[in-house]
């Protein structure tokens, strides 16, 4: 038993007292974890889009006080009542959507999209109690996505926390908890290309890549990079990307360019942008008879899809996914071992490293467009 075993614990947290403000490390005290929760000790986090997007809160409802994060890996530090999967020292993967097990969609081979711990952006309090497990002063600070990782210590649901190889290392692994299993996983779960085959990938950020990483693993023969910005070809080579195109180099729409060079089109395609244009070129870019497009990038709010239902009559395949199709507990530790066979290759997603007071500068990075990956590591 741990000497902390429940009570509350003091430790450092990155506050977000106001959107767009920069994070201020400040003194937290985390209430030990109710039932069908558990504590976990944050080792490393790494930043990704969605904490950046909430934490400029445009367009939706703002939450604050928040501690953001949640790409992260960490050690479980005690479990409350009812919890029997996970105890103290397990390794883990915090997630920002989870997997109860006993819901509908748990049960469905198909689906990852869990009823009771599907991903709630605007929720900042714990499901058990309606309450913050964080505070200052006894003034309460609110959680994000369900995992709040910019904190020494956490707590979170036990069904939105992945179990993983104790042998994995924590500061690589981290990443696999959102945005790199997303992009792997809409390939190899959801666009499934077969060895030889062509696919085009939208968007070569972090997440674009890692669906270029899923098609290298499958066994693609040509890897079609899109982007609008030139600089990420070289990078994007690393991850298999064989050629690239940038649509303002050409007076016609992509997805013609893209069926010149491919005898009429590619095999699959997978979108990470979120831009609604994109999404229609992804689609009208496979080849009739069987191509397959997959939407990952997430749409604008008042974003509409438009194309000619012939372009569906003609045998092409539409697909969206969320988080990769991977169910969080069940398929992470998997994905982790992917890794651990050197299968799948994490450490070229990581470009950056800071110590926990320096925070704000995997912001600053981010914004700038700077990398991929920036590791934050928890005890700097
Ligand atoms: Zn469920
Ligand atoms: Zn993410």
């Amino acid at each position: 038993m741990s000497t902390t075993e429940g009570q509350v614990i003091k430790c450092k947290a990155a506050v977000a007292w106001e959107a767009g403000k920069p994070l201020v490390i400040e003194e937290v005290e985390v209430a030990p974890p109710q039932a069908m929760e558990v504590r976990v000790k944050i080792l490393f986090t790494s930043l990704c889009h969605t904490d950046v997007y909430f934490w400029e809160a445009k367009g939706q409802t703002p939450v604050f006080p928040r501690i953001f994060g949640h790409e992260a890996a960490g050690i479980v530090e005690s479990v409350g009542e009812g919890v029997t999967e996970l105890k103290p020292g397990d390794h883990v993967l915090p997630v920002f959507t989870g997997e109860c097990k006993e819901c509908r969609h748990c049960k469905s081979e198909e689906s990852n999209m869990c009823d009771l711990l599907r991903i709630n952006t605007e929720r900042g309090v714990m499901l058990n109690d309606g309450k913050s497990r964080f505070s200052i002063n006894g003034k309460p600070i609110y959680h994000f996505v369900g995992t709040s990782t910019f904190s020494e210590y956490t707590v979170i649901h036990v069904g939105c926390v992945a179990k993983i190889n104790p042998k994995a290392p924590l500061d690589k692994v981290c990443v696999l908890s959102c945005g790199i299993s997303t992009g792997l996983g809409a390939t190899l779960n959801v666009a499934k290309p077969g060895k030889g085959s062509t696919v085009a990938i939208f968007g070569l950020g972090a997440v674009g890549l890692a669906a270029a990483e899923g098609a290298r693993i499958a066994g693609a023969s040509r890897i079609i990079g899109i982007d609008l910005n030139p600089n990420r070809f070289e990078e994007a080579k690393k991850f298999g990307v064989t050629e690239f195109l940038n649509p303002k180099d050409y007076d016609k729409p992509i997805q013609q360019v893209i069926a010149g060079m491919t005898d009429g089109g590619v095999d699959r395609s997978v979108e990470c942008t979120g831009n609604f244009n994109a999404m229609i070129s992804a689609f009208e870019c496979v080849h009739d008879g069987w191509g397959v497009a997959v939407l990952v990038g997430v749409p604008s709010r008042d974003d509409a899809f438009k194309t000619h239902p012939m372009n569906v009559l003609n045998e092409r395949t539409l697909k969206g996914t969320f988080f990769g199709n991977f169910k969080p507990r069940t398929d992470l530790p998997s994905v982790v071992e992917m890794y651990m066979n050197k299968e799948l290759e994490v450490e070229k997603f990581i470009t950056h490293e800071v110590t926990f007071s320096e925070i704000n500068k995997a912001f600053d990075l981010m914004l700038s467009g700077a990398g991929l990956r920036c590791i934050i590591r928890m005890d700097g």
